[in-house]
């Protein structure tokens, strides 16, 4: 017998959305702290979705794939009642796959007789996925990171420093590199490399998939995940976990921008101590946005038995972040205020004006 939550943190702008995640360590504490997220990064991205999360207690690496799928359909067998696409709308999570969604999607339409699949997104192509899901966030976070340059002043070809090789971190290394920035540092689980030159993302990729990790790639000096944070650059991504910029190593950082695309990455000791060092960091609920606004219209797609190119899907996308980020900075600078709180203030008067 497992625990299993589902959060519905606030649904005045729409239907509940979030992922559902499985590990050992997820408690209600924390899926209720990631609902409450989720309602704020839908209000910034101004998409008709509230905000909820759902999680089972488990480490999926210590079950089968039978288990595994009997676990995912018994999740939504007793949480049927309670989710629809006009009610909660959950997707993927740490340690949740399209495949997972697929057996969730099948489990609610043999319960409800549903048959749009738009009560789960994060699905595969097959079964009602959208295209241009996968490099979503990582393509948001650069359409908000370009703006942002420009209105910065930031050079053309900026030195960015990533942490993270997963599918954000990597996806916005590729797109990042095409778009004639240099990618000098990068670093996974497994460890850190540093190529002043530049890194070619693509012989890299080619890499990981031969040697199951980025260290030792040619050309380049090993470091440490620590010293990767405090290089000299112009953009730091990180793109891997939570509390990664700290008061400990903050007053130590050499970056002209901080990109969050992970969750949660700066501590909010570490957000003070940047900000008044003059470093702006594009807070998390924006930069990493591109996701949840990419699933939104998954949830669109099904409604509508639409299926949308990957180029009309990136277009939507693109109008989406450039508005909100020009709306978000341009009330951080009429506030003097961070890019995060100006954010907050944006995302909590939507909820309050759709509330009232
Ligand atoms: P992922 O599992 O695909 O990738 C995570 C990467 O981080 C991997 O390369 C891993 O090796 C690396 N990593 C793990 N521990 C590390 C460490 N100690 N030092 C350096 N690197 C380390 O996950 P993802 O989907 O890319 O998610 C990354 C972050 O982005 C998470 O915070 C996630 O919540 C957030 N996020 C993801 C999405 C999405 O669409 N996938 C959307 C919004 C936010």
């Amino acid at each position: 017998i497992f625990e299993g939550y589902r959060v519905q943190y606030n649904d005045a702008r729409g239907p509940y959305k979030g992922g559902i995640r499985y590990h050992q360590d997820t408690d209600i504490n924390e899926v209720k702290a990631l609902a409450f997220w989720m309602a704020l990064k839908c209000a910034v991205a101004n998409i008709p979705m509230g905000g909820g999360k759902g999680g089972i207690t488990v480490d999926p690496k210590k079950l089968s794939k039978g288990e595994l799928e009997r676990l995912s359909r018994g999740w939504i067998k007793l949480m049927a009642p309670v989710i629809g696409p006009q009610v909660d709308v959950p997707a993927p999570d740490v340690n949740t796959t399209p495949e997972i969604m697929s057996w969730m999607v099948d489990e609610y339409g043999k319960i409800t007789g549903d048959k749009t699949n738009a009560v789960i997104t994060g699905k595969p192509i097959e079964v009602g996925g959208s295209e241009g899901r996968g490099p979503a966030t990582g393509l948001g976070g650069f359409y908000v990171f370009d703006l942002l340059r420009k209105k910065m002043a930031m050079p053309d070809s900026c030195r960015v420093v990533i942490q993270g090789f997963g599918n954000v971190g990597g996806n916005a290394a590729d797109i990042l590199s095409k778009h004639g920035h240099t990618i000098i540092a990068l670093s996974d689980s497994k460890g850190a490399i540093l190529k002043e030159d530049g890194i070619d993302i693509k012989l890299l990729n080619d890499y990981k998939k031969e040697f199951g990790q980025i260290s030792g790639f040619p050309g380049s000096k090993m470091i440490t995940n620590e010293e990767l944070l405090l290089l000299e650059c112009d953009v730091l991504v990180p793109a891997a976990l939570e509390n990664q910029i700290t008061a400990e190593n903050a007053p130590l950082v050499k970056a002209r921008l901080v990109l969050e695309l992970a969750n949660g990455p700066t501590t909010p000791e570490a957000d003070d101590i940047l900000h008044s060092m003059g470093i702006p960091v594009v807070p998390d609920i924006l930069a990493n946005a591109g996701g949840v606004t990419v699933s939104t219209f998954e949830w669109e797609q099904n409604l509508k038995g639409e299926h949308w190119s990957e180029e009309e899907v990136n277009a939507k996308l693109k109008k989406i972040m450039e508005e909100e980020t020009n709306l978000i900075y341009d009330r951080s600078v009429a506030l003097n205020t961070d890019i995060r709180r100006a954010a907050f203030i944006v995302a909590l008067e939507r909820i309050e004006q759709a509330t009232k």
